[in-house]
């Protein structure tokens, strides 16, 4: 060893409060100095924002400290779970940058080692199968302040018990006639430990296990004892489990000893402004066709925000910037729009694209002419290159670009007006024709030939840039805007209203007759990043295809919501 004998038990700067706990368990050797995390997905839904932020922290804090995390299908409902749920799950934890080897589980692995449990623990007098109904358990509850009443089963003998539940498991009684309940305490001050039910009867087929099994485990009695078969050191979750906690202790202790023991930390759920993140809520907006699909750009799932072309750093900085905490919160959406507008800004390639384009003749430009001009792609990223662009008599700029009488101050297209296109000349404006309602179909203007870059003229100033395309170079494309999916802000607290209510009619406005440079319809590639400029950043959606590109508008350059509320 070096000269150093003392262990250096300082830790690292900056930790949030899970690194430390995860940080002086290991420095305090226990679990044999291992640290094994797990992420564990209900296989009923996509995996959303909010499931990243959980395993973000899952995966990341076993990164830091040298650990291992596994990926945990919680498969212990048949009823709502597919295989469908298991593979999008695979692909996006995969997406986020993560990756779990061969640490792949199934809760279902363990249905045999928690039946065997479950027969000790009702051998020793510990759990009872109870013939009532929910409903009644139910009532029995109590509240926190009252204590709860005791099954007339629940002093059957082990002999009588374990015949019940081996048949329950035989498929001889219906799916709600009984329950095995644990044997605790109906007078508990925590609600969990009032006789907690450990399996039910359910006879829909399982993905996996098939028809094997007629009981199935309940989380309470499955999640603990699945980190302890597994090795688990820390089962990280959200704060709703952290009454759960002294159950999963409880159950844990029946298998674990001194010299290992899962422990269970929580920390606070994500939520967002604007979003509901309930899987419930997002299946039944997929079910019935308000989103068009999981994958919808408009939804908070992982595979939606790929569509929409988020990239995976910029949720990562997000989840990193709202961190981990004891405390309930509602993050705002513009906080995760500002990190994906920040990572694209970096690394969106710049190109032309006029999305309500009104024509532009430039009249002492010769007929037939093409040049070229040099547009560079990224002026944010070193070497990214430059790319060509046509340029000719007649072009399209943006309508709004454009103003017949404009007020002071508008320095873009204006009779008289002079301004600069983009990596081009400097036009000005002559002459405008109508058609019959008076809208403006032709806007006629003269160039300065001696303005183009690389010429004497090019340093002259003018006030207004615009962003154009060569006419009869440009492709048409179909451009699909995105706003919020929800009007309020906090979707979820409006308790009295169907969330339904309150989604957003123009969270989708698309556009066609889009006029977009060559460039980007000969990179209009799955996953490609652009900034058209002035405009936004944009993406192909899938339905792109060479002969009608889409594209999606990830996001505006700038935060024009925020704007609108401060005015
Ligand atoms: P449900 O259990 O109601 O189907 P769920 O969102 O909890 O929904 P799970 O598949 O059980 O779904 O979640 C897996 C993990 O993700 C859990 O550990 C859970 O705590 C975590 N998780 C779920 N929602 C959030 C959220 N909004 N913020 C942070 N973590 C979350
Ligand atoms: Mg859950």
């Amino acid at each position: 060893m070096a000269d150093n004998t003392t262990t250096d038990n300082t830790a690292p700067k900056g930790l949030n409060f899970v690194e430390q706990i995860v940080f002086d368990d290991l420095a305090a050797g226990k679990n044999g100095g291992r640290l094994n995390t797990r992420f564990p997905p209900e296989p009923n839904g996509y995996l959303h924002i909010g499931h990243v932020k959980a395993f973000c922290m899952d995966f990341g804090v076993a990164e830091k400290f040298g650990g291992t995390c596994n990926l945990r299908f919680d498969d212990t409902n048949p009823v709502k779970e597919d295989v469908e749920y298991v593979d999008s799950i695979r692909e996006d934890i995969r997406w986020m940058g993560f990756d779990w080897g061969d640490r792949e589980y199934y809760a279902s692995d363990y249905f045999p080692q928690l039946y065997d449990l479950a027969k000790r623990l009702i051998k020793e007098g510990k759990a009872y199968v109870d013939d009532q109904s929910s409903e009644e358990i139910a009532a029995q509850k109590g509240s926190p302040t009252v204590p709860g009443q005791e099954s007339p089963y629940r002093n059957r003998t082990p002999e009588e018990n374990l015949d019940l539940f081996e048949r329950m498991n035989a498929g001889e009684f219906e799916e709600g006639s009984r329950v095995l309940r644990a044997k605790i305490d109906m007078a508990s001050p925590n609600m969990h430990f009032r006789d907690p039910i450990m399996y039910r009867i359910i006879k829909t087929p399982h993905h996996r296990t098939g028809t094997t099994w007629k009981v199935y485990p309940m989380y309470d009695f499955a999640h603990g004892q699945s980190d302890y078969f597994e090795g688990v050191t820390h089962s990280i979750c959200t704060l709703e489990f952290e009454v759960h906690r002294p159950l999963y202790e409880y159950f844990v202790k029946e298998l674990a000893d001194e010299s290992y023991c899962p422990r269970q930390i929580e920390f606070n759920r994500l939520n967002l402004t604007y979003t509901v993140m309930s899987k419930r809520k997002l299946l039944q907006l997929v079910k019935e066709n308000l989103v068009n699909g999981w994958d919808d750009p408009r939804m908070p799932t992982v595979c939606g925000m790929r569509r929409r072309g988020y990239t995976p750093q910029s949720i990562r900085n997000f989840i990193d910037a709202i961190g981990y905490t004891k405390y309930e919160a509602l993050n705002s959406v513009s906080l995760l729009e500002h990190a994906v507008r920040e990572d694209l800004n970096k690394i969106a390639t710049r190109a032309m694209a006029v999305l309500n384009p009104v024509k532009v003749v430039i009249d002492n430009y010769p007929e037939g002419k093409v040049e070229t001009v040099t547009m560079e792609n990224n002026p944010e990223q070193e070497g990214s290159g430059t790319h060509e662009m046509p340029f000719s008599r007649e072009i399209y700029i943006e309508r709004e670009d454009f103003m017949e009488n404009p007020p002071k101050k508008f320095f873009r297209l204006a009779p008289g007006n002079e301004v600069r296109l983009k990596g081009a000349y400097i036009i000005k404006c002559e002459s405008v024709e109508k058609d019959e309602n008076g809208n403006i179909t032709t806007i006629h203007c003269t160039y300065d030939p001696e303005t183009r870059s690389g010429l004497p003229g090019a340093a002259r100033k003018v006030k207004g840039t615009l962003h154009w395309v060569s006419a009869q170079h440009a492709v048409d494309a179909e451009v699909r805007l995105y706003d919020r999916l929800f009007n309020v802000e906090n979707p979820s607290a409006e308790a009295d209203r169907d969330f339904r209510d309150l989604l957003n009619p123009d969270s989708l406005k698309v556009v066609q007759n889009v006029k977009v440079e060559p460039f980007i319809a000969d990179n209009a590639r799955r996953g490609e990043k652009f900034q058209f400029q002035r405009i936004g950043y944009f993406t192909p959606d899938y339905d792109s295809t060479p002969d009608h590109l889409v594209f999606n508008r990830t996001i505006a350059l700038k935060d024009s919501w925020e704007k609108a509320k401060d005015k």
